[in-house]
């Protein structure tokens, strides 16, 4: 296996003929999924998500892939193919168009509906182009061909793009669900015949790669969702992502059966059911779905809400509710289902929501005490038969962390595929692919892009290691007024602290420190404000670790006496 060194340079020209693929995100990490490929001096993007920050990123709203690298060659991409409607790799296109407002949008029916929604907040009117599986168009030197996959959202598509390079399969998001609510399986036969004409590069999904087996089919999930329903003796509220058009159509028809009016709750679950519902994706039986005002009058057994938040998001409707902050009040009786995952990073979030909602008096109903979850991805066994199938001459697995992607790596040898041929890359890495082989050749910008308010890369990791140390340390402001000629303090520095614990007394032990720092400074003849700012700054610091075992934020004010 070929593994991405840590220190790469930035690669040389792409030999000609060659097909160069660098993923901006998704590998290494799970969300803001963006690859890009180049062939004959054109880009082809293939998904442009976002990564929801982790709770040691505050005041972060979402987290970009880096566009550094293609910035200058905007004018060469000849598309943006998505394979899908989800947030992690749909959600960064609204940023990249921001910067070329007309590359194409390539993806299907469904995708494309709900990135326009997303694009019209951000007063977007793409340039798009919708395609389903079995199609076929060029894009520039890209001859892409679509088919279908199944996955956690409906209308996904895998890519097949022919260059004269090679044939590249990229799988998307996938799983091999055999009985889908929407009878749209995985098109195996047509991996099959890729396979046939012979797969250069296979880009596989590694998000389950170490679980083993297979994933459980959606309607598995039948009879935990029936029980929750039918031994419900009050109202059910359930939580799920906006995206997951079969969950909630299985929500929808328990409800059904079980005689309830269901309301959907949260902007981004109004919206989604809506347009899921006008394409004919979700079945919404006549006078099932009904307004909050109606449904409040109903009795609390001929009641469903369906609302976002399952991962715990502080504005989400679920978490409102369980901090008093919704006008939905949770009550004792009431049935609260999380029929989502748990996204690893999330789990304090969530779990501090069940407490709430549980001790309001819900009975909460979720992946680790009911079967009402399955995952989107292939697992280990759905793998190996893709690889199988198929039989690529390389692979590069996508779509995860290090474990994942060498789990991933680990099962297409297994499988037969040679070594060499399989490519363990991370973020920002170029693999080549020229006469059928691949290579790592270098490694391009990839680094986190923070989007903070209305600020894209404004915040950087220096401003969030400050953030961290304020809301982990606190901060100590010092105030100082020196006498320029002599280098000494006027009068006793001022001291402000914030978030460290302090009493009159605590700042006695530092002014000598002070008074020392600044004594020395005037023998060596260091005298400007800034110098003196960091001279003070060092001795509260090493004061402060020394005698207190803290590092806070220290910010020295120097006036001149
Ligand atoms: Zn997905």
């Amino acid at each position: 296996m070929s593994h991405a060194h840590p220190e790469l340079r930035t690669p040389p020209p792409l030999a000609p003929g060659g097909l160069r693929v660098i993923a901006l995100g998704g590998l290494g990490e799970i969300g803001r999924n963006m690859t890009v490929f180049e062939h004959a001096g054109k880009l082809l993007v293939v998904d442009c998500g976002v990564l929801f920050p982790e709770e040691h990123q505050p005041g972060i709203d979402v987290i970009l892939p880096d566009f550094t690298s293609i910035r200058d060659r905007l004018d060469d991409v000849v598309a943006i193919v998505l394979t899908h409607g989800h947030e992690d790799h749909i959600g960064g296109v609204p940023y990249l168009l921001r910067e070329r407002r007309d590359i194409p949008l390539v993806g299907s029916k469904l995708t494309l509906a709900f990135l326009d929604a997303k694009l019209k907040e951000h007063k977007i009117k793409p340039v798009t182009r919708e395609v389903s599986e079995g199609d076929e168009l060029s894009f520039g030197p890209f001859d892409c061909e679509f088919l279908a996959v199944n996955h956690s959202i409906p209308d996904a598509l895998a890519v097949a793009i022919r260059t004269a390079a090679g044939l590249v399969l990229h799988t998307g998001d996938f799983k091999m669900d055999q009985f889908p609510l929407d009878n749209r399986i995985t098109d195996l036969r047509g991996f099959a015949r890729l396979g046939e004409e012979g797969v250069d590069l296979f880009l596989t999904d590694s998000t389950n790669a170490e679980v083993p087996g297979f994933t459980l089919s959606e309607g598995d999930l039948v009879p935990a969702i029936e029980t929750a329903f039918r031994k419900a003796p009050r109202r059910v509220i359930v939580s799920s992502f906006a995206s997951h058009v079969h969950r909630i159509q299985q929500v929808l028809d328990a409800a059904h059966a079980h005689g309830r009016k269901v309301a959907f709750v949260g902007r981004s679950m109004v919206r989604n059911m809506g347009i899921a519902r006008d394409l004919g994706y979700l079945n919404v039986p006549k006078g099932l779905v009904v307004d909050m005002k109606v449904l409040e009058k109903l009795p609390a057994n001929q009641v469903c809400l369906i609302c976002t938040g399952s991962q715990g998001e502080p504005m989400a409707a679920l978490s409102r509710m369980a901090n008093r902050d919704h006008v939905i009040r949770i009550t004792e009786g009431d049935t609260v289902l999380l029929a989502s995952s748990l996204i690893p990073g999330n789990e304090n979030a969530i779990y501090r929501v069940i407490n709430e909602l549980t001790r309001w008096g819900a009975n909460v109903v979720h992946k680790g005490n009911a079967k009402v979850h399955v995952s989107g991805h292939a697992s280990a066994g759905e793998l190996v038969y893709c690889y199988n199938i198929v039989r690529p001459r390389n692979v590069m697995p996508v779509h995860g962390e290090w474990r994942h992607l060498r789990a991933n790596g680990d099962l297409a040898i297994r499988t037969g595929v040679h070594p060499k041929g399989v490519v363990i890359a991370e973020d920002g890495v170029a693999v080549d692919l020229v006469d059928g082989r691949v290579s790592i050749t270098g490694k391009v910008p990839a680094g986190n892009v923070y989007v903070d308010g209305m600020t894209v890369g404004g915040a950087t990791e220096a401003s969030l290691k400050d953030r961290r140390t304020l809301a982990e340390e606190g901060v100590i402001t010092v105030v100082a007024i020196v006498d320029a000629d002599t280098g000494r303090l006027v009068e006793p520095p001022d001291f402000l602290a914030r978030g460290f614990v302090h009493d009159d007394a605590t700042f006695k032990d530092v002014v000598p420190l002070i008074e020392q720092a600044l004594a020395r400074a005037a023998e060596e003849g260091v005298g400007s404000a800034i110098q003196l700012e960091q001279l003070i700054s060092r001795a509260v610091g090493n004061w402060a670790h020394r005698a207190h075992r803290r590092s806070p934020m220290i910010i020295p004010v120097v006036v001149d006496a």
